[in-house]
């Protein structure tokens, strides 16, 4: 029965990843999975996230009961918190809804699955009795490049994926014109799937003033905003300003919106799968409200029944504890520190070599990545001669680099570019 099933190939990341492992040479670095390392190249467990463990296992009340199906409500209206502003009108007229999710990944995918059964380009036709076939699906744009997942997250949901421009790979900027034609030719209606910060790979923003241009510009062709907040906090070290742009968005649009939420950077907690998916609506309106809830709900129970409680408990312990809090908000300018440093020591070696190029977008960008402008054949170089493991399209992990390794990086880029 199973005869003419295809062989695929590894996924890119986790391909990659592997071969790393399997290399045994030293010096070796693997600047490839997008999780944060501390000076020596360990993991990182959050010293607000230690405590918050210790807490929720000293409650009399802990256990290992169900969360209900959508979740965890201490965490995700805590998270909705985070996301928005605590002040946000938002919340005084109850205009949002939001169920726990697999991290970002699975808010990412309940939104597919509910806009792909009832966004037909006028969200408030949602009702339980309307499917929509996909040949009357919204069109899907994401940015050229984007976290890979997030094609087939989409495509997997019936959704034709399209780009829009984003990077300009001779300048190393933002195709900040190519971008809004992208917007303005787009049919109205259509799904605009936008990184909150530190956009993944390229580590490259709007400034506040484009930001502001595109949001007016997918007002104007009414299109549909969802946010992926994946790194709020981790990026600048302060939640608020990594918050700006979404919160910006909330403002501006007057169209629902959908926000996915990540706690996977911001808390270390990488395997947990602490998320959120959050729809606010531009006015107040209960019952369609009611019926957004009930729906996400059904898609949830048909999929994973209910949420996983352990590391949303942990995360609901920091968000409801001021003390916590301010234990976070330090634990995200340590990593976002180290890795800021980490941009300013690799730019500052390569530019002391002087190597061919310029390096000034390191430093520019922010987050978790840079795209260095390598090119498939210098990462196959460093990947072979220097034990050295980015992704093909030269983005690199910047907290895969640390005080030890950052000269021997530099040095094997600057090796490779006179190659
Ligand atoms: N969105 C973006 C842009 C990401 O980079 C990631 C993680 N690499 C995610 C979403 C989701 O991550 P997770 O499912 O681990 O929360």
């Amino acid at each position: 029965a199973f005869a003419n099933i295809k062989q695929l190939p590894p996924d890119p990341l986790f391909g990659i990843s592997a071969r790393s492992k399997a290399d045994k040479r030293s010096p070796k670095v693997d600047l490839v999975l997008g999780a944060y390392r501390d000076n020596e190249g360990k993991p990182w467990i959050l010293p607000s996230v230690k405590v918050a463990e210790e807490l929720v296992k000293a409650d009399p009340s802990y256990n290992h009961e169900y969360l209900a199906i959508d979740g965890f409500k201490t965490l995700t209206v805590a998270a909705s918190k985070v996301a928005l502003g605590a002040e946000s009108s938002v919340f005084s007229e109850n205009r949002i809804v939001s169920s726990q999710t697999l991290s970002g990944t699975g808010a990412l995918h309940l939104a597919g699955v509910f806009l792909s059964k009832f966004y037909t380009g006028n969200i408030s036709s949602v009702n339980a009795d309307t499917t929509i076939s996909s040949e009357n699906r919204s069109k899907f744009y994401v940015s050229k490049p984007t976290w890979a997942n997030h094609i087939q997250i989409f495509d997997s949901q019936g959704f034709d994926v399209k780009t829009y421009r984003y990077w300009n790979d001779a300048s190393k900027t933002l195709d900040f014109e190519g971008y809004l034609e992208d917007i303005n030719n787009a049919p109205s209606g259509s799904i605009f799937l936008l990184h909150s910060c530190a956009h993944n790979p390229t580590g490259l923003d709007p400034t506040p003033e484009q930001w502001i241009e595109i949001l007016n510009t997918i007002k104007s062709k009414k299109h549909l905003a969802i946010f992926d907040t994946a790194y709020q906090g981790f990026a600048s070290g302060d939640l608020t300003k990594d918050a700006w742009a979404l919160r910006k968005g909330v403002e501006i649009l007057d169209t629902p919106i959908v926000i996915c939420q990540s706690f996977a950077k911001n808390t270390g907690m990488y395997g947990e799968r602490v998320g959120a998916l959050h729809v606010v609506l531009p006015e107040t309106n209960e019952p369609l409200l009611s019926a957004i809830a009930s729906q996400l709900k059904k898609i949830t129970r048909s999929e994973l029944s209910n949420p996983p409680a352990y590391g949303a408990k942990i995360v609901a312990q920091i968000l409801s504890s001021p003390e916590l809090s301010e234990q976070w908000n330090k634990d995200l300018v340590t990593m976002s520190g180290r890795i800021n440093k980490m941009r300013a020591l690799l730019r500052e070696n390569l530019e002391k070599l002087n190597t061919p190029g310029t390096w000034n977008h390191i430093t520019d960008q922010i987050g978790m990545f840079s795209f260095t402008g390598l090119k498939k054949e210098h990462v196959e170089r460093l990947a072979e001669k220097h034990a050295i493991y980015l992704v093909g399209s030269g983005r690199i992990s910047v907290a895969g680099l640390n005080e030890n390794n950052v000269e021997y990086v530099a040095k094997a880029i600057d090796e490779t570019i006179r190659h």
